[in-house]
């Protein structure tokens, strides 16, 4: 054990406060560790189920301080922690992941320089700074081809898909002149994403891959194993590893991929999300150590856990009313419920997830 590892009883603070913190916390809690949420919002489900928690603006530099004087490691439940944020609790305390996975991964023109100098394959793309430069891109890369906002974008938002002879320029006003890159159109036949995690000693493990569906931009189902050639499988773990040894990662990652099946398997990086995953969920229950202590094991300098699959997996989401059909759930001897503990099913809301464990070949 390094030096710098945790011990039961100290205490990993947590920026944001949804359903990803509350499930890291109960990870954290089962080997006596202590959490302590940090989050704008106090009605939010991880403040439920941690030691102490602290409702106040990720800007507050006070709280902040406080809250570094409190724990013994930081560590992140999402990617768009401001950077001056990560800054200041990196200079008192360890932020695992690091800073360096956050710049990078919160701004989709970095994030594909680096996945490009680091040899993962990714979409074409270019920068779009104002309308010029969106037409340039536009005739550069052809369309169709979706635009982006380099930032802040999540579940489909920020994003416009400009079919052919749509106007690029339009499309960038629309998404308020914010800046942008514009990416060629993958035509891929199945989404899928790889969770891993990397230890402090730089050993990794990653869980199989996962195949999964979206409906409005939120993903409805994943499947485990991806129905994927092995090769592939094989192809796209080692380019996780590859991914999380560049930005010389701690904690647990996810890699989204695109698979185009024209001319044979073919391999998109589409992003990298520093934090526990949505479509590594089923984890819990269905694999011998979940994503959330396997984030623990790694931000607290231990030993990693084992990733094997406990069978054929489904995961599904529980959107908003969907979370209504929890009594029907917990009937069936084979799946196993998550409720985030949220108090309002408002439309497009993840409220929970339910993991169904079949036996490997039915
Ligand atoms: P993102 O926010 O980048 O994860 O994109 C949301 C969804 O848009 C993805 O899950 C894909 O279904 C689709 N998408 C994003 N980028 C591309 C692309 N370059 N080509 C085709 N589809 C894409």
């Amino acid at each position: 054990m390094k030096p710098e590892a945790l011990k039961p009883g100290d205490t990993i603070g947590i920026l944001g406060a949804g359903q990803l913190g509350r499930m890291m916390a109960l990870a954290a809690a089962q080997f006596g560790l202590k959490t302590h949420i940090f989050g704008p919002d106090g009605g939010e489900p991880a403040f439920q189920v941690c030691a102490a928690g602290t409702v106040a603006a990720y800007e507050d530099e006070k709280a902040l301080a406080q809250f570094a004087d409190a724990v013994d490691v930081v560590t992140y439940e999402f990617e768009n922690v401001p950077a001056a944020t990560a800054a200041f609790l990196a200079a008192r305390r360890p932020v695992r992941p690091g800073p360096f996975a956050l710049q990078t991964t919160q701004d989709r023109l970095v994030e594909k320089d680096f996945l490009n100098g680091a040899g993962a394959p990714t979409a074409p793309y270019a920068a779009v700074s104002d309308e010029a430069s969106a037409l340039e891109a536009a005739s550069r890369l052809g369309l169709p081809a979706i635009l982006k906002t380099r930032r802040f974008g999540y579940d489909g938002k920020g994003q416009i898909l400009l079919r052919a002879g749509e106007d690029a320029a339009q499309a960038f006003r629309a998404l308020g002149g914010a800046a942008c890159i514009l990416e060629g159109f993958v035509p891929f036949t199945k989404e899928i994403s790889v969770v891993g995690a990397r230890g402090l000693d730089g050993s990794f493990v990653a869980y199989d891959v996962c195949e999964n569906e979206h409906e409005h931009h939120i993903l409805s189902l994943t499947r485990v194993p991806a129905r994927i050639g092995a090769q592939t499988a094989a192809a796209a773990l080692a380019l996780t590893r590859k991914i999380a040894d560049a930005l010389d990662y701690v904690g647990v990652i996810a890699v989204e991929m695109f698979l185009v099946e024209e001319g044979g398997e073919r391999l998109v990086v589409n992003e990298i999300a520093p934090r526990v995953h949505n479509s590594g969920h089923w984890t819990l229950g269905g694999a011998q150590v979940s994503q959330f202590e396997q984030h623990v094991r790694a931000i607290a300098g231990w030993p990693l856990g084992g990733p094997r699959r406990l069978g054929r997996i489904e995961m599904r989401n529980l959107i908003g009313d969907q979370c209504e059909a929890w009594p029907a759930i917990l009937a069936e001897p084979e799946a196993r419920l998550t409720l985030y503990g949220k108090a309002e099913a408002r439309k497009g809301r993840k409220m929970g997830h339910v993991t169904r464990i079949f036996p490997e070949n039915e």
